[in-house]
């Protein structure tokens, strides 16, 4: 097994860095650097060392270097993490020198994959520390903790436990009974297969929140110029980052930005108005914007509420039945203001708010919040919130039926297990018992260096 080493802290200049180094060649690298002798570093703590270059004996920090003993580490492996000063010469010395004394620099993700290798840690708990390290909100990160100390897998676990009680009462008839299987049995075996599907089903459905935390939400802000959409964005990130005018078609282009609205991540972006010109960087704009429309989860079309509604707004709104669309009327601080109560009878949603003065905000963002997740789920119940997950117990649900569907058709043994078999892996892939190489690799492809 190579030795690894990375900068885990993010790269360039600050107060601290912390080097790891994983792997049996990493105590001989870091005594090489400190010049002193292995037995001179205890385990598990901190001690303040002198780091040399090896060939010219010159001092290139003073950092603090702590040892975990193999198997008493996060890898599993010898580690090493040095806490040197947050300057890139330093840390680029070191880890040249470490690369010198036998160690590579590590993979993405490389310092997880080794401690699933060594059953430090399951699959799901390893994708954990990457969700958290990207956690946006504070749900998202909570969601995160919950599925690092191993919530996933201990949902799991029942079923998976149901599922080989089923795949072991059927072996046992293939190895045993000449005949088919008993009606009463099969009815038994169905119902207990019915029982395994929806547990599954209830696990996958609460995707539909989850992966809002994880991937956070693309909101739009669109309506024609000038109705407010730029002084919207602006009151809701809390400060003022798009340019507000009177002209209209200032916004030539889109901007976004992330906020976190009831615990949602919420990618935030504002459109040019819609309307038709003859500018061409404002065609450009006009034509980003409906990219913009078309890629939201939600679409917030600003109408302004003191101007006459005419046939530009009437085919806008026309959009506006999709649910995916919210449509905020602005402006409600003047007194020309009509609220438009008849648009709730066309089976379209609103609100009514001022952006310049922030009236009617809070509930835009209750309404905003209310679209996409109970607010109570985000809070309180696990959460499956990683894609590969949601499809793996799908997948996993379809094999099932498949087998269920044999089972009532009476068909024999062996052919019902394969499914069985197949819902087994799928579910011990999430956890990462059945996970191919390969799949593993591009997984980890998405972590950070030195995590
Ligand atoms: P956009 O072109 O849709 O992005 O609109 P802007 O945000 O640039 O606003 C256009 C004009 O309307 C500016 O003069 C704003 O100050 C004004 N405006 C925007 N929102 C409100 C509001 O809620 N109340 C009032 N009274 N004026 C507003």
């Amino acid at each position: 097994m190579s030795t690894i080493v990375a900068l885990s802290t993010p790269p360039g200049r600050s107060a601290i860095a912390v080097i790891r180094l994983s792997g049996p060649e990493s105590l001989s690298v870091v005594t090489n650097l400190i010049q002193e002798s292995a037995l001179g570093l205890p385990t598990k703590q901190p001690v303040l060392r002198t780091l040399h270059d090896p060939r010219t004996t010159e001092i290139i920090d003073r950092a603090l270097v702590t040892y975990m003993r193999a198997p008493n580490s996060f890898t599993g492996e010898d580690t090493i993490e040095i806490s040197c000063h947050g300057s890139p010469v330093v840390v680029r010395r070191i880890l040249d020198l470490a690369l010198e004394g036998g160690a590579r620099i590590a993979d993405p993700g490389e310092f997880s994959l080794r401690a699933l290798s060594n059953g430090k840690l399951d699959l799901s708990q390893a994708e954990a520390i990457r969700d958290l390290i990207d956690a946006q909100t504070d749900a998202a990160a909570r969601q995160a903790v919950r599925q690092l100390s191993g919530e996933l897998s201990f949902n799991l676990q029942p079923i998976k436990n149901a599922l080989i009680e089923v795949i072991v009462r059927l072996e046992s008839a293939v190895e045993f009974v000449e005949d088919d299987l008993p009606t009463v049995q099969s009815e038994d075996l169905a119902s207990q297969l019915k029982q395994i599907i929806a547990q599954i089903g209830a696990l996958a459905s609460t995707y539909d929140s989850g992966h809002w935390l994880r991937d956070g939400i693309k909101v739009t802000i669109a309506g024609r110029p000038n109705v407010g959409k730029s002084s919207l964005f602006n009151s809701l990130l809390n400060h003022d980052r798009a340019i507000v005018t009177e002209i209209p078609g200032t916004t030539r282009d889109t901007l976004s930005e992330t906020i976190s609205m009831a615990g949602l991540p919420v990618s935030l972006t504002d459109t040019a108005g819609i309307r038709s010109t003859a500018d061409t960087v404002e065609t450009f704009g006009i034509d980003r914007a409906q990219r913009a429309i078309a890629d939201a989860d939600l679409v917030l079309l600003v109408i302004d509420g003191t101007a006459e509604f005419d046939e530009e707004d009437a085919r806008l709104l026309s959009d506006a039945k999709d649910s995916r669309y919210l449509l905020v009327i602005n402006k409600c601080d003047l007194p020309g203001f009509k609220a438009r109560d008849d648009f709730g009878a066309r089976g379209v949603k609103s609100v009514s708010v001022s952006a310049l003065r922030g009236d009617g905000l809070n509930d835009l963002s209750r309404a905003i919040a209310n679209r996409f997740a109970q607010s109570a789920e985000v809070n309180e119940g696990f959460l499956i919130t990683d894609a590969r997950h949601f499809d793996l117990l799908k997948k996993s649900g379809t094999e099932l039926e498949s087998s269920l569907k044999l089972i009532e058709k009476r068909a024999s043994e062996e052919l019902i297990l394969v499914g069985l078999h197949n819902a087994l892996a799928l579910l011990g892939s999430i956890t990462g018992e059945t996970t191919t190489e390969d799949i593993l690799s591009q997984i980890f492809a998405t972590f950070c260096i030195g995590k």
